[in-house]
């Protein structure tokens, strides 16, 4: 036994090959369950966890015996619910309306780890596991792929300050249903198919017409609690005329019923705490303050707590590239939408919130330090950069098959870039490869185009780029590290947290 520990300690020291093998040992994830020993190694081969010891916990961990030392134990499902059994750091959280939270998907299962060490000096806790039903079919992974990779990933870093995992913008309550028992401890409810789009394009007594339809009661009831009052939110007034009240019973009325039955039926009877969110933000109708107070204030009502609200805010928040719109709009309204989150006690959150530089220091004073930022597709950018500057042949293929398959990837995103001012890449030194993730229409290109560089094949079913692009980024796991840090740590400092 002893021997064992032995062998154990120098591993964490980073000096033990094992059966003549360069081994990576990541130290931080060393930890014990009584007289077992558990730590993060890495060889050619993959990344596993060595185990020590005859305990309970070794017992209940599959793996291969190591002659002598332990057991070499793959970063399997079944191991990771091991882990969550023993190590309740591991198991995804809630974290309520006390502080803030950033969604930090993580679509290669590789950016956690410097996820992790960005977020730590900030006042933000991470939701690791966030990944959109969209994100998850252009990828071909799935939602347990998605949360056994956060799990071992806070269990490398050792992170044992608390996490998140979100099932991102679901709309199906077979989805809900199916994320809740894999043990998210976030919900983001899109209501987008609740929400009419017709309302902005039809004439007033149109929409007079569609409210007749409502019952009766309902009408009353919107009319009477509506209609000529004025709000005093905290020293923002609001108030509504008579087609303010129409149109917002109209557009968010199914939106409201189905948020309070997903409430009612599974975010109250959840076996654990659940940040619930509500996102109205995919839509084409801006929210305005006024409308964000009525769908507020009709929550409360129904007795739905939510933990965040995300609206469509003005101007546009496309992937990968700042806002773009009238800031001072943006300020103005954001300032309200800020101050009606308060008065009703959630936070208020921003999605697609990678990269809007200018406009995170007032996101960050308006909502102090208080709100949900979600972030995805940055991290890849990150990576393809990392790409560009290590293996720069494997970044000349992917981006003239970015190009080439640009069209297709507009189905799911809205996006505008000019792919006109995109440098000719034959033109660019090696040197100058990564700098194209500092251009805005060649960031939209990858940032749209991953799901395609990612599975696509060869005539032979060999992947184009898949398995070159996860090598390069294994073995240069620091580099990647780094890269996010100074990225989606540029976001923390200028949102102040
Ligand atoms: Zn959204």
């Amino acid at each position: 036994m002893d021997s064992l520990v032995t062998v154990l300690q120098t591993l964490a020291e980073g000096k033990v090959a094992i059966s003549n093998e360069q081994v990576k040992v990541y130290r931080d994830s060393f930890t014990e369950y009584k007289k077992d020993k558990l730590i993060m190694v890495k060889d050619l081969e993959a990344k596993w966890i060595l185990a020590v010891g005859d305990g309970v916990l070794y017992e209940s961990l599959t793996g291969e015996t190591l002659k002598g030392y332990g057991k070499r134990c793959a970063l399997s499902h079944e191991n990771r619910l091991v882990l969550n059994q023993y190590f309740p750091y591991t198991v995804p959280q809630a974290f309520g309306t006390e502080i803030a939270t950033m969604g930090l998907g993580d679509r290669l299962g590789l950016a956690s780890p410097g996820h992790i060490e960005t977020i730590k000096p900030y006042r933000v806790k991470p939701i690791l596991a966030q990944q959109s039903i969209r994100e998850l079919t252009l990828t071909n992974r799935s939602m347990i792929d998605i949360l056994d990779a956060a799990a071992f990933a806070v269990f490398q870093e050792g992170y044992k300050d608390g996490y998140g995992a979100d099932g991102d913008h679901i709309k199906l309550e077979k989805d809900i249903e199916y994320a809740l028992s894999l043990g998210i401890s976030f919900l983001t409810l899109d209501c987008s198919d609740q929400i009419r789009n017709d309302l902005e394009t039809i004439s007033v007594s149109d929409i007079e017409g569609e409210y007749e339809k409502l019952p009766a009661a309902t009408r009353d009831y919107y009319y009477e609690t509506y209609f000529n009052k004025q709000f005093d939110v905290n020293g923002l007034e609001i108030d509504y005329d008579k087609v303010d009240v129409i149109k917002n019973a109209l557009l968010y009325g199914e939106a409201l019923d189905y948020t309070e039955h997903v409430y009612k039926t599974y975010i109250q009877n959840a076996e654990k705490q659940i940040d619930f969110e509500i996102s109205i933000d995919e839509t084409e109708t801006i929210t305005s303050p006024a409308a964000h107070f009525f769908v507020a204030n009709e929550l409360i009502r129904r007795g739905v707590n939510v933990t965040s609200l995300a609206p469509r805010f003005c101007g546009e928040f496309q992937k990968g590239i700042d806002y773009i719109g009238d800031i001072t709009q943006f300020e103005k309204e954001l300032k309200a939408h800020a101050i009606i989150s308060q008065y009703f006690g959630y936070k208020l959150s921003i999605h697609s919130g990678s990269d809007k530089f200018s406009v995170f220091p007032s996101i960050g004073e308006h909502t102090n330090g208080l709100l949900h930022i979600k972030t995805a597709g940055t991290n890849w950018l990150e990576a393809v950069r990392v790409i560009a500057a290590i293996n720069p042949e494997l970044y000349r293929r992917m981006h003239v098959h970015a190009l080439e398959h640009f069209e297709e990837t507009l189905q799911y995103y809205h996006i505008t870039p000019n792919l006109d001012t995109i440098a000719p890449l034959e033109e660019q030194t090696d040197e100058l490869l990564p700098a194209y993730m500092n251009h805005d229409a060649a960031r939209q290109l990858f940032h749209v185009t991953y799901g395609i560089l990612l599975t696509a094949k060869n005539d032979q079913g060999k992947f184009l780029f898949k398995d070159a692009f996860f090598q390069t980024l294994n073995e240069n796991e620091d580099a990647y590290r780094q890269a996010l840090v100074k990225h989606i740590g540029k976001h923390l400092e200028l949102l102040g947290l």
